[in-house]
């Protein structure tokens, strides 16, 4: 495909975007239509179409611009974001979750999940849509956004304990021991990456036999993870295929 090769560029595209679709779904900030943002992604990629190379697929292409667009606009959405969760770090990993069940329910359910979504810090929501949902790699998002890998790692375990809180829709509550609990939390996200040491893991491991409060919350990221990355990419919607149609007029 050659880029001047419209008729061929615009199938493409066609054939792209219910993913996308799922994706501005999720990436969308607080108050953007995420049609609206299909739409912006669509005319810039065709207005851009003349500089993409083809040395990556058309459908990275058009992630990387979906991304770079819903992150942009997020940081100026940021006031309109009321409930921005404004927890620490150190509340952040004292979450509790009590029915870990009704967390992956909640995030199966597009319109609870996308609100619940909204309400991340814009970065941190696309780090986990593209990691948990998308499968991309860590290197591969750091890249894309600009961040290094280490901070994609921490933005991602932020994002998946904030997404966890506002699905649970409870009140964080502390963990009333929470020295044993804290260290084991901190391995955590390594322990669900499979990016642990043996003597940590073995740590983990035993404190979860142990501990009746850990469980639940490991029970709860494991199936939103599982929830973000099967759901099935959407229908196009007639007024997006209309775009699609009038771009090559
Ligand atoms: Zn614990």
């Amino acid at each position: 495909m050659t880029p001047t090769d419209g008729a061929d560029f615009k199938r493409e595209l066609e054939r792209a975007t219910p993913r996308v679709v799922r994706m501005a779904q999720r990436l969308a900030p607080a108050g953007t239509d995420a049609e609206d943002l299909v739409q912006d992604v669509l005319e810039r990629a065709w207005a851009a179409r003349a500089s993409f190379r083809g040395d990556a697929a058309l459908a990275t292409w058009l992630h990387r611009i979906l991304v770079n667009r819903a992150v942009d606009l997020g940081a100026r959405a940021l006031p309109l974001a009321l409930h921005v969760d404004l927890l620490s770090e150190a509340q952040l990993i004292d979450v509790e979750v009590e029915d870990p069940e009704r967390v992956v329910d909640r995030a199966a359910d597009a319109e609870l999940l996308r609100a619940a979504l909204s309400r991340l810090e814009p970065m941190d929501r696309s780090v986990l849509v593209l990691y948990d949902g998308e499968g991309w790699s860590a290197s591969e998002i750091a890249e894309t956004i600009a961040i290094s890998t280490a901070a994609t790692y921490k933005r991602l375990q932020r994002a998946r304990l904030r997404l966890t809180r506002e699905l649970a829709g409870e009140p964080p509550q502390p963990v009333s021991d929470t020295s044993v609990c804290r260290q084991a939390r901190v391995a955590l996200w390594d322990y669900l990456d499979d990016r642990l040491d043996g003597p940590t893991r073995q740590f983990v491991d035993s404190h979860l036999r142990d501990c009746p409060r850990c469980p639940p919350l490991i029970q709860a990221l494991v199936g939103l993870r599982s929830t973000l990355s099967s759901s099935p990419a959407p229908a196009v919607s007639a007024r997006l295929k209309a775009a699609l149609e009038q771009l090559v007029e």
